[in-house]
């Protein structure tokens, strides 16, 4: 079918045995050591199957589908076999639609950033806000990134994202300003591509921020294998602009403190998993507690965000937690709310 692609037919009458149990044979087969000159070479294959009545027998649909489930075997990781089924085929098409629209989302400008705050572990005051992108959907209303983020990724658009994200959030903090409302620091989420972006520098040197501090949030995950010199090269940059360096979702990878010790980011925000059951367990409240001491000898700041209650804010202070973020001090909001917050947080 192609370089490395192979289509096997195979005509059986009703209950021969299965077309898995020769794809299974043929992967058998596959990953025999094979000898090449002076070489003992190996290697791999992904292997879909789809079927078809011979009544209704379409070898194109049979193509796409043996094709759709060839991908997901490849999803699944190395020699594995996918029996196609109608469920790939709807996820396709929805995943079609979804891609078709984020890039007209792209040419209309309908991303925005929503405002979370965060705040002062022990007094309250709002000492940042996290800015989390919302897809202002044409028809559908408001969408959270969990509908739509998976997808733009593949299609490669979250740059884009990210780029919007920022300088619309910097435009926000700038209006507020204008009105006598300072957020002190404005937290944007950064994915990889982004962060090896060579104009990353020039996006941020153009922000019309002066009273707000810039800070990155950068996930865990990034330090398992991607860091490389490359990034390296663009953290330092980053901090010469004074841009402060964030791990999001601390505690949820592998490598917290190998991201600890090479990153030496300004401040891990602790994942709401890690918190959660702090008010009640004394064990999560331990971990929480050396979490916060190793990250004080090293003179890393801290946050745990996904607060909810009273009750775990109030073990969180008491452990030196330095910031808090949840839905206890407000869901992520637009513009105007937030603006509305501020005023109240500055009246009371
Ligand atoms: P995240 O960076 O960990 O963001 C925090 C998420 O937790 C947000 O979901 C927020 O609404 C939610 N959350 C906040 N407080 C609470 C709480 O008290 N309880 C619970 N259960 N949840 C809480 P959201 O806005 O849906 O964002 C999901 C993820 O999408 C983010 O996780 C982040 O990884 C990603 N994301 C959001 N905006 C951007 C962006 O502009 N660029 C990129 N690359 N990723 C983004
Ligand atoms: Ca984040
Ligand atoms: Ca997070």
């Amino acid at each position: 079918m192609g370089g490395d692609e192979f289509l096997a037919a195979v005509a059986r009458p009703r209950g021969d045995p299965s077309p898995r149990a020769l794809a299974e044979r043929m992967l058998a087969f596959a990953r025999r050591p094979l000898s090449l000159d002076e070489d003992v070479v190996r290697f791999g294959m992904s292997i879909g199957i789809a079927r078809q009545p011979l009544e209704a027998f379409d070898l194109d649909a049979l193509q796409v589908e043996a094709d759709l489930a060839m991908y997901q075997a490849k999803r699944g990781g190395k020699n594995q076999i996918h029996e196609y089924d109608s469920e790939l085929r709807s996820r396709a098409v929805r995943n079609k639609t979804l891609s078709d629209e984020l890039r007209c989302a792209v040419e209309r400008d309908e991303f925005a950033p929503f405002f979370q705050t965060q705040h002062d572990a022990r007094t309250g005051a709002v000492v940042g806000a996290e800015a989390l992108v919302r897809w202002r959907h044409p028809e559908r209303g408001v969408l959270t990134p969990d509908r739509f983020l998976p997808v733009a990724e593949k299609i490669g658009i979250v740059k884009h994202i990210d780029l919007t994200v920022m300088r619309r959030a910097a435009e926000a903090a700038r209006r507020l300003e204008e009105k006598g409302l300072i957020l002190p620091k404005l937290n944007v989420n950064v994915s990889l591509p982004r962060l090896r972006d060579p104009d990353l520098a020039a996006s941020i040197a153009s922000l019309p921020l002066s009273a707000t501090a810039l800070s990155f949030e950068i996930l865990e995950a990034v330090f398992l294998d991607e860091f490389d010199d490359l990034t390296r090269f663009q953290f330092d940059r980053l901090r010469e602009m004074g841009v402060t360096l964030e791990i999001d979702d601390f505690g949820t990878g592998r490598t917290s403190i190998v991201a600890l010790t090479r990153l030496e980011p300004d401040r891990i925000k602790i994942d709401r998993e890690l918190a959660r059951d702090v008010a009640t367990d004394a064990t999560q409240r331990r971990i929480v507690q050396s979490i916060v001491d190793m990250a004080a000898s090293l003179k890393v700041g801290t946050t745990v965000e996904g607060v909810e209650t009273r009750a775990q804010a109030e073990v969180l202070a008491d452990l030196g937690v330095g910031a808090l973020q949840g839905f206890l001090f407000g869901e992520p909001c637009d513009e105007a709310e937030l603006e509305r917050r501020l005023r109240g947080l500055a009246a009371a």
